[in-house]
């Protein structure tokens, strides 16, 4: 047994990088009564890699800065107004919370106090899942039956459904997430029957939040089966006021398009996409893009090399790529609904559509190779015409399929476009 830590030492850890086991091992030394809690937990019962590790304590949020001060941890006082303080061991943030109890919570926020009674910092915690601690000797801790509901594939609330969603209606949204990760078949029926009853509660909540949330359900597992309970359970129209085409989404995620959020909510959401923008409060960046993606030319399938070097000298590779998958979902939602109606309508060929993609990723971005300041050193008068000039160049390069060099694009200055 020379030169290993005695089994109580470390259990509680296996299972993570020996990098962050070390990290632990320093943090036990001198908080013991700490424990792994939440994600941490849940994800090492599934086998799964863990890349926060959060832990909780009954200590005060002063006594574990002081703590780990004294013991020559870095100690970031990342949230100390709700309990949170991080240790940063070896660039690694490490999240020790005190034990918590709600004591008012107005469906947004909640007012927290401390707690030594790791039961009521479970109960609080939103599903059975999330609520297992783990102490340092591998002891699992587990109130509300978590670990059967996660063998279950059952994401279930702590406690009385109803009553956890009007606390807090962000959980309405967390449910979705966590249901397309760790959820097997049916969602739970409860669960389904109070967040139906409380979805415009939804409203509350700071459209950044939601989201945020959103986003992690669009891109995450199971996204075309989340989205189509969300609908079900109308949590989708009270988020999409402006409507939504359910088809639409499905047949994009199941043609394979990117786990990008904002080219699969342009596939879900219908109506002015500067409206969905607007309301969910996109970045300017992605605002951009949702426009870029939704309107514009897309390229056939069976275009020239040069066509494509025109789209691509217009416009970057991503929104023309995002296009042709919403062309594409769109042509497989429509046929599925010409099918129903008896109508023959033909499937989009996904190869054709494959490749497309694929030359667009391929052909480098043709950059126009002349300036204004050429076009005055070719003689012409400073001023408005000079920007004519130059578009009646550019005009021809494009048309020449954007190959033509720098001096072939002066040539054809001086000589005249005739
Ligand atoms: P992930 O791997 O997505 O980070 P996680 O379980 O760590 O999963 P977080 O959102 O990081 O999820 O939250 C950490 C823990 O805090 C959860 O496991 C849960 O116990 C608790 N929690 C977070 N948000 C809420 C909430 N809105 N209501 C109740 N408990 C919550
Ligand atoms: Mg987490």
């Amino acid at each position: 047994m020379k030169g290993r830590a005695p089994k109580e030492m470390d259990a509680g850890s296996e299972g993570l990088t020996p990098a962050q086991r070390s990290a632990l091992a320093q943090i036990w030394a001198v908080l013991p009564q700490a424990r792994l809690v939440g994600g941490v937990v849940r994800d090492l019962l599934m086998g799964r890699s863990v890349a926060d590790v959060d832990m909780a304590t009954p200590e005060t949020p002063e006594q574990v800065q002081d703590t780990l001060k004294a013991a020559g941890i870095k100690v970031v006082p990342t949230g100390l107004s709700h309990g949170t303080v991080t240790a940063v061991i070896a660039s690694a943030p490490y999240e020790i919370t005190t034990l918590r109890r709600d004591m008012e919570t107005d469906g947004r926020h909640a007012v927290v106090c401390w707690t030594t009674d790791w039961r009521e910092d479970a109960a609080r915690r939103d599903f059975t899942i999330n609520a297992m601690s783990r102490s340092r000797d591998g002891t699992l801790h587990d109130y509300f039956g978590g670990q059967a509901d996660l063998a279950q594939g059952l994401v279930r609330f702590v406690g009385d459904a109803g009553t956890r969603i009007e606390e807090d209606a962000l959980r309405i949204l967390r449910f979705f997430r966590f249901q397309g990760r760790y959820g097997t078949g049916e969602p739970d029926a409860e669960a389904m029957r109070a967040i139906t009853q409380r979805v415009g509660l939804i409203t509350r909540l700071s459209v950044e939040r939601v989201w945020s949330e959103l986003q992690r359900i669009l891109t995450g597992p199971n996204a075309a089966t989340l989205v189509a309970m969300m609908a079900r359970a109308g949590v989708l129209s009270v988020i999409l006021p402006q409507g939504f085409a359910l088809g639409r989404f499905i047949h994009l995620v199941q043609a394979g398009a990117p786990a990008d959020a904002v080219l699969r909510l342009a596939a879900l959401a219908e109506g002015s996409k500067l409206d969905v923008a607007q309301h969910l409060k996109l970045s300017r960046a992605d605002t951009a893009f949702l426009l870029a993606v939704s309107e514009g030319p897309v390229p056939e399938t069976d275009v020239t090399d040069a066509a494509l070097r025109r789209f691509l000298a217009d416009e970057p590779a991503r929104p023309l790529i995002g296009r042709t998958w919403l062309r594409q979902a769109t042509l497989l939602a429509d046929a599925e609904a010409g099918q129903t109606a008896q109508t023959e309508i033909a499937q989009p060929d996904a190869r054709a559509f494959e490749a497309l993609r694929k030359r667009l990723e391929g052909i480098p971005r043709p950059v126009f190779p002349v300036a204004g300041r050429d076009i005055v050193a070719a003689g012409h008068a400073p001023g408005p015409a000079v920007g004519q000039v130059l578009a009646r160049v550019r005009n021809w390069w494009m048309a020449e399929g954007c190959t033509a060099s720098r001096e072939a694009c002066l040539d054809r200055l001086r000589h005249g476009f005739e």
